[in-house]
């Protein structure tokens, strides 16, 4: 019989015990181990049976076993250390609290999921476990963030298979109230309710819950609320499932609903308001337009609120892959923007121009988040150096006339949350731990992760349907002395999921190599509307059912994080082999090399940085160079060549390296053990999300504090009326002449540069004029890397023509083919960058204006 209604009976925990509630309430337990201790002794079985889940423990936990606890003073002195630890990392001074400058007093940090734990399960991959890594580093770090997203009901999809190996997804239903969740409630008790207009007349309204991971609130909305009719009441039913519609009423509530969260939370709890506002991705770039709202009700224009908000606005962009990048219909965003839905105090036109895209090859009917993201942000960020490059080529488009180095998108390379991630028996070694001790530690992680293979496997089979006495081969499969190689994502294409199988037989002779086989662990979930990602899952799932080589290949089902501490600590090396440069940064593998696991990769986003024979291997790419299409014929040669390389380094290199015992008969692997070493101690350091949160803090978080302080309505409104001016005034500007007076073309030497520009209305106050210099190649480019930008100063004008005068001095200083040119950049000290506006004039490309674009000396 089906429940009409559920409900949970909340535990009266004993006088003595309280605190544990407190201990399950904040999610440091998940990367605080005596914690987690603490909660396995309530009860052991109950732990195992809920996952390790701290609130389902005490949820299930029998009256008398909490009366004996209660009067066990052993378990009392160790549940009061846990409480004091708590109380202190929650209130001690910390890194933010000891640094210099003036800091933001709060930042808000959006992310349409959250990896946190698996108790919480509110995410899908990537994205969402670095969001919940930022915020525990940011906890770590004493950073004052808020997190904000949406509480999905049935989280991402649970992954199981068919008996032949198609994914079938189960959305399980999540009650908040048996999860380490609080409803916000506003004084009087009553919960506080987040309202949204929608076309139509209706209401979307949803509940805020609050986790706290550490000293970090993060704020979930939900729009399963009683009021809200079935429709809206589904919104934030499950993690990118639905269509377009749904999909853009989540990141309404993400964006707009998340900022009034945001406000009610500070109200009610006296936390301050944020000054910088960061979207992980451009889901939540909504929020950028609620705060232009806000001004607006104070009193700004349009224009003027933009400049307010884009000061203390940060993005970061996560994907070159353009499916990853949301796009929506220009007439769906026009109607739930328009004079019957949200924001109706906000021009609509002046919203849908934000998401244009406005370069060649866009499409006008569409809204695209990242571009919005882009126009609503002063500063943005890819997440490696290479992802930062490959964004900049990107969006180069957005800022015409730059090239794409200095098109404004840095780069702040991942990180992960290294208490979260590495195992305890790594955190626990020694500094001088000798080769037996760290090969013998290896071995550990390695058995203990063919057991849980097989323990899953066993599940796996269950549920497709064999009977015990069919399974009794999985007591076989995985040998815990065999070199283990793990691959474990989320399978969009460019993940290449099936790579290893493109030659069946050279795979099957590494699984069954008589002397030095590899075993393979495979996971990875499909987006539930990709048949295609399903298919390379079945295919990979019926080659590891043979009977030949089922004992050294599995596809585990239900990839999440509880198995991923498990793959990450346990393998021997970590395998990705992405289509370069499609992987922005990737962070599974750092995950692996926290744990001494080597990595066996393309050099791809983060891997493309660190890579060190020291620590792994590099896999050959047939990289075309850029996130453009090739053909499929090209596609399919590159394939092939990557997959040859793959297997030549694991028979030629990787193999042979963990199966070398030394001559010296100690039985050790000593270039591996190097390896691991190497791994542990000088990458292990460079990988942590504390190095990540503090860049944000440093690079981004205070110059946008420091923007945003800077820009209270009024200078807001006078940065908004001069590029108002400046943008109108632009087409005049011209560079009408150039002249050099070059005294001696050696080394050391200068050139006088004289230049005449006209300015139309505006004044030599108004732009910069610069002399850009450096080394060219064949067709007379200016190489990005080495160009010295010298700004010319203005010497005389304005001329009867109404042109001005700029000279200065261009040294010489370096050898061999050199060139110049000039430009006209706009100039005010609220820009953030050169290229901020997207203007800028050059010399005119005509044979006679050759000198003014550049005298070459070779
Ligand atoms: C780290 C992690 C990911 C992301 O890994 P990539 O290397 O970026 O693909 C995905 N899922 C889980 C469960 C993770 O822990």
């Amino acid at each position: 019989m089906k429940a009409i209604r559920r409900f949970s009976v909340r535990p009266v925990l004993p006088e003595p015990l309280r605190p544990l509630s407190d201990l399950a309430h904040n999610l440091r337990w998940s990367w605080h181990p005596e914690t987690r201790e603490l909660f396995r002794a309530v009860d052991p079985d109950g732990w195992r049976a809920s996952g390790g889940d701290p609130v389902r423990v005490l949820g299930a936990v029998s009256a008398r076993r909490l009366a004996e606890l209660s009067g066990d003073g052993g378990f009392r002195r160790r549940l009061a250390a846990a409480a004091d630890d708590l109380r202190a990392y929650l209130t001690e001074p910390r890194w933010y609290q000891r640094a210099e400058g003036e800091l933001p007093a709060a930042v808000a940090y959006f992310s349409p999921e959250f990896g946190i734990t698996a108790a919480l399960p509110q995410y899908s991959g990537g994205l969402g476990i670095l969001a919940g890594d930022h915020l525990k580093a940011a906890s770590d770090l004493g950073a004052p963030l808020i997190g904000v997203g949406l509480l999905y009901r049935h989280g991402y999809f649970r992954q199981g298979l068919s008996r032949d190996g198609w994914q079938q997804e189960h959305y399980p239903v999540l009650d908040p109230n048996e999860m380490p969740l609080e409803l916000l409630r506003a004084d009087g008790g009553t919960p506080v309710r987040v309202e949204l207009r929608l076309p139509g007349g209706r209401l979307l309204r949803a509940h805020v819950w609050q986790a706290r991971v550490g000293r970090v609130p993060l704020l979930l909305l939900d729009s399963h609320v009683e009021e809200n009719a079935p429709r809206e009441r589904d919104v934030t039913d499950r993690l990118y499932g639905g269509g377009s519609e749904h999909r853009l009423l989540q990141e309404m509530l993400l964006g707009i609903g998340g900022v009034r969260a945001v406000r009610a939370y500070c109200r009610l709890t006296g936390h301050p308001e944020p000054e910088v506002f960061h979207t992980n991705e451009g889901h939540a770039g909504f929020l950028g337009l609620e705060r232009i709202r806000e001004l607006g009700e104070r009193g700004a224009s349009f224009g003027t609120a933009l400049e307010a908000v884009r000061a203390g606005t940060v993005f970061t962009t996560h994907t070159p892959v353009p499916a990853g990048i949301d796009r929506f219909d220009r007439a769906l965003v026009a109607r739930h923007f328009g004079d019957d839905g949200e924001l109706p105090g906000v021009d609509v036109e002046r919203v849908l121009e934000l998401g244009t895209e406005t370069y060649p090859g866009g499409d006008g009917g569409v809204f695209n988040m990242a571009v919005m993201g882009l126009r609503l942000a002063q500063r943005a960020n890819g997440v490696s150096t290479l992802h930062g490059s490959v964004s900049r080529e990107m969006f180069a488009g957005l800022w015409p006339g730059f090239d794409a180095a200095e098109v404004p998108i840095t780069s702040v390379t991942n990180g992960v949350h290294a208490p979260t991630w590495t195992a305890g028996e790594v955190s626990a070694l020694r500094p001088g731990t000798g080769d037996a001790g760290l090969w013998e530690l290896r071995r550990t992680l390695r058995g203990q992760l063919v057991e849980e293979v097989r323990r899953r496997l066993y599940d796996s089979w269950r549920q497709r349907g064999a009977s015990p006495a069919e399974l009794g081969w999985i007591d076989g499969v995985l040998d815990p002395e065999v070199l283990t190689v793990g691959f474990a994502r989320r399978v969009p294409s460019y993940k290449r999921l099936t790579l290893m199988l493109r030659d069946r037989e050279r795979l099957t002779e590494l699984l069954l190599h008589p002397t030095r086989p590899v075993q393979l662990v495979v996971a990875g979930k499909a987006h539930p509307a990709d048949d295609g990602g399903k298919r390379l899952i079945q295919e990979l799932v019926r080659f590891a059912d043979d009977p030949r080589v089922r004992h050294r290949i599995v596809f585990l089902p239900d990839y999440g994080m509880a198995m991923a501490q498990r793959l990450y600590t346990g393998c021997d090396v970590w395998l990705n082999n992405p289509l370069r440069p499609l992987e922005a940064c990737g962070t599974s593998g750092m995950k692996a090399a926290l744990n001494g696991c080597l990595n066996l990769s393309v050099r791809d986003g983060w891997w493309d940085e660190w890579y060190e024979p020291d620590f792994g291997w590099a896999i050959p790419t047939a990289d075309g160079g850029g996130p453009a299409g090739e053909s499929p014929e090209d596609r399919e040669r590159r394939d092939d060549m990557e997959a040859a390389a793959l297997y030549e380094l694991l028979r030629e290199h990787v193999a042979p390296c963990f199966y070398d015992r030394g001559p010296a008969g100690t039985g050790l692997p000593e270039r591996w053990i190097a390896m691991v070493r190497q791994t542990l101690e000088r990458l292990g350091p460079r990988v942590p999300a504390d190095r990540m949160v503090r860049e944000y803090v440093e690079r981004l978080y205070v110059p946008a504090a420091h923007a945003h302080r800077a820009l209270d309505t009024r200078t807001a409104e006078r940065l908004a009326g001069w590029k108002a001016r400046v943008r109108a005034a632009w087409p005049r500007v011209a560079v009408d002449h150039v002249e050099t007076v070059c005294e001696s073309v050696e080394l050391g030497g200068a050139l006088a540069l004289r230049v005449r520009v006209a300015l139309g209305d505006l004044e030599p106050g108004d732009v910069e004029v610069q002399a850009v210099a450096g080394r060219v190649d064949e067709s007379d480019s200016i190489a990005d890397a080495d160009a010295v930008r010298v700004p010319l100063k203005p010497s005389g004008g304005p001329e009867e023509d109404g042109s001005w005068l700029y000279e200065g001095p261009l040294t010489l200083d370096r050898t061999g083919p050199f060139g110049y040119t000039v430009r006209v950049l706009p100039a005010h000290p609220l820009l953030a960058g050169p290229a901020e506006m997207g203007l800028v004039t050059l010399p005119p490309e005509t044979p006679e204006a050759g000198e003014a674009a550049g005298v070459l000396m070779r």
